[in-house]
């Protein structure tokens, strides 16, 4: 059943030229929830959040959020319809300043869809606020991560998909992010969130699917994951 508020992914392949990466990756993430995308290193998570939003060649038995079908739309489209994309590699404007990158990010507000403004971003993300009018390219790297979330927040999703948001931060910082990400779902946002590191995803996940060789091995409460030695061993083992 397609869930009317929510992404519902099922049957998933994708393709690199004639390589095929994913073979049948199934997920869904209801509103309000945060959902973690586990896996080992290659196992996916990256090319699964890139074929959602029409980045890679993909097909799928269903590819529907809020109850539309994104499986023909180009990703402009499914940008459009209020779901965000927080690449890995971040892709903020390094010439351009905290207040020009959030700007480029403004989208008209969607109804039913928490609103974003600059000043409620920096009560969010309180180190952006102190460099407004720093060039993107002269913050760390977890900044730019904090700065790359924000904009995509300036377009008012109802759903955003993250590409390991606490990769390379430091400590303190992992937390400060588990925090803001926690702080985005009481305002009632999505998150799908791919990530390698399974603390991180129990300090915010309600659920997770973990994906092994380009296809889900697992679906389940986190509690659940942890009780199923296979799985964990399947994240863990490196
Ligand atoms: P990581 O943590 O390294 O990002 P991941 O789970 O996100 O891992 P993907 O990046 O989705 O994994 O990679 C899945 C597979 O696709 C890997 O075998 C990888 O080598 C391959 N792959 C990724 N990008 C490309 C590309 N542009 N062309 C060809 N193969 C690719």
């Amino acid at each position: 059943e397609p869930d009317a508020d929510g992404l519902r992914v099922d049957g998933l392949n994708a393709w690199y030229g004639q390589a095929q990466i994913l073979h049948g990756v199934s997920l869904d993430v209801g509103p309000g929830e945060i959902i973690a995308l586990l896996g080992r290193n290659g196992a996916g998570k990256t090319t699964t959040l890139r074929a959602i939003m029409g980045l890679v060649r993909r097909s799928a038995r269903q590819l529907a959020f809020r109850g539309a079908d994104i499986g023909p739309m180009p990703p402009f489209a499914i940008a459009r319809r209020g779901l965000g994309y927080v690449p890995e590699d971040r892709r903020i404007f390094t010439d351009l300043t905290v207040d020009e990158n959030l700007e480029a990010g403004r989208q008209p507000p969607r109804p039913g869809a928490p609103q974003w403004t600059p000043e409620r971003l920096f009560e969010l993300f309180p180190n952006l606020g102190r460099m407004r009018g720093r060039p993107g390219g002269a913050m760390s790297g977890g900044e730019q991560q904090m700065l790359a979330i924000a904009r995509t927040l300036m377009g008012n999703p109802y759903m955003v998909l993250l590409d390991e948001p606490a990769e390379g931060l430091a400590p303190r910082l992992v937390e400060d992010m588990a925090a803001a990400l926690l702080t985005l779902k009481r305002e009632g946002l999505s998150l799908l969130v791919a990530e390698q590191n399974l603390n991180f995803a129990r300090l915010l996940a309600d659920r997770a699917h973990v994906l092994a060789g380009g296809a889900t091995h697992f679906s389940g409460t986190m509690a659940e994951l942890d009780a199923d030695p296979a799985v964990r061993d399947a994240l863990l083992a490196v």
